[in-house]
């Protein structure tokens, strides 16, 4: 067993290599454990959610703690079922998101509706290296199956927008969720709120989704041009669980998460004013538009539960990443790709087509790269960066951010991955380039000295 079973997003594996039934039966006993009780559990529509769910199901009740099978469901539906039902003590959600389809994972929620800190998942790895005893016959769970969840959440996030407003203005939408978990509820949210909506890729097809379901411009080819074809006013892609959201602007144009982020920001800001909680790996052009809208940028370490208790400390009016992945506090304390589509349509209905209203967003150029690194090595080489950066403006908030004036360089290591990542974003195409070249060479050099 891993000393450290769970990932950044849970734990993630390929279905019957190391994400079998055995490892999810004894994930389900140690839950059960830790949360005792009644659990939530619900799944997108990959072809072992059956399987997977099943066995940790089946360890659940085990040991001694009921369930409650919300079927499938997107990531953020479970949340707000969990929080808002005070019988459930947490919930458990079996995704592995945008990864491709021979892969599952199994995130944990706690009863708040939050993703599970590492605190709480501490206590699951510790129970989950024990022999678990089984409950006696007589006191295991049992499991009861809920319908209508989907429409729960729905309807809680019409109540969190102008609806009226909406449903006058006619809109017409392109909606792809990548035949993933938002393949009911996403068009259901937009019949209700009286959008035509125009689908592809929303059926349950969990062996083919359609294409790969990480939201980026090359997987959304199809997306865009019926966008571009049918005149919408909008397209909305889902990732595979439904918690992230990217779109696509009235004139066929793909709108990068750091413009969705900068343009959610500033029109959270125009209703209430305070402060915008993002990772330090997002773009600088979230700060500028939040400034020039009277907001502050409150910085962060990659993660979006970091991002999330970080808005709960310091009531930040509004939070996101640069992956689509927005979270609104006057919802739920999590990504909710639900909601980031209602307030886009009531950002356009009220402010405009799309892409007239990011029309004036200043252009910043960003180079990735990625670089092989074991755990070990990757405090060395940190230090070995500043020594050499020794002068710099820096911010250590996630690995080391070098600042400068019209940019900066993102050196970070990967949480869960033997590797280093280097995000270089500048006003200036060529300084992006060459920064992330030479920061690139900086770590490889200090690699090949440190193993020759
Ligand atoms: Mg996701």
């Amino acid at each position: 067993m891993p000393e450290r079973l769970f990932g950044t997003n849970g734990v993630r594996g390929v279905i019957n290599e190391d994400m079998t039934s055995d490892l999810a039966l004894q994930m389900g006993k140690a839950i059960g454990i830790a949360m005792g009780g009644t659990v939530a559990i619900a799944t997108d529509t990959r072809v072992s959610a059956d399987m997977i769910k099943a066995a940790v199901s089946s360890g659940i009740m085990s040991a001694g703690a009921d369930v409650l099978d919300l079927g499938v469901l997107p990531t953020p539906a479970l949340q707000y079922y969990v929080r808002t039902h005070s019988n459930v003590n947490g919930g458990v959600m079996i995704t592995a998101s945008h990864n491709p389809p021979q892969f599952n994972g199994i995130k944990c929620i706690s009863p708040d509706g939050t993703e599970a800190s590492r605190e709480e998942e501490e206590e699951i790895e510790a129970q989950y290296a024990k022999e678990i005893p089984c409950a006696p016959w007589n006191e295991i769970g049992d499991m009861g199956r809920i319908k209508g969840a989907g429409e729960e959440y729905i309807d809680a996030i019409i109540s969190k927008v102008d609806s009226e407003s909406i449903r006058k203005a006619g809109l017409k939408v392109c909606l792809d969720c990548a035949n993933g978990a938002a393949y009911e509820t996403a068009p259901l949210l937009l019949k209700k709120l009286n959008v035509r909506a125009i689908t592809i890729n929303c059926n349950p097809q969990g062996e083919f989704p359609g294409h790969p379901s990480e939201p980026t411009e090359e997987n959304l080819k199809d997306l865009i041009s019926l966008t571009e074809a049918t005149e919408s006013d909008l397209g909305i892609a889902h990732d595979g669980d439904a918690d992230r959201c990217v779109f696509i602007s009235n004139d066929g144009k793909y709108v990068s998460g750091d413009k969705s982020l900068a343009l959610m920001s500033r029109y959270a800001l125009s209703k209430k004013k305070g402060s915008i909680v993002t990772p330090v790996s997002s773009s600088s052009l979230v700060e500028e538009i939040v400034n020039g809208a009277g907001g502050s940028i409150d910085y962060t370490a990659v993660g979006s539960p970091i991002v999330a208790r970080r808005m709960i400390e310091t009531g930040a009016v509004f939070g996101g990443e640069e992956n689509g992945g927005l979270i609104f506090p006057e919802h739920q304390y999590c990504r909710d790709g639900g909601l980031a589509i209602a307030k886009m349509l009531e950002c356009i209905v009220k402010d405009g087509p799309l892409k007239s209203q990011i029309s004036d967003f200043p252009v910043y150029y960003t180079m990735k790269k990625k670089i092989e690194c074991p755990h070990s090595m990757k405090k060395n080489v940190l230090d070995h960066l500043a020594g050499e950066s020794a002068g710099a403006r820096m911010d250590n908030t996630d690995g080391m951010k070098i600042l400068f004036d019209d940019g900066w360089v993102l050196v970070r290591p990967s949480g869960t991955e033997p590797v280093f990542r280097i995000f270089s974003e500048s006003k200036d195409e060529a300084a992006a380039k060459e920064r992330a070249e030479k920061y690139e060479t900086l770590v490889k050099e200090y690699l090949d000295q440190g193993f020759s």
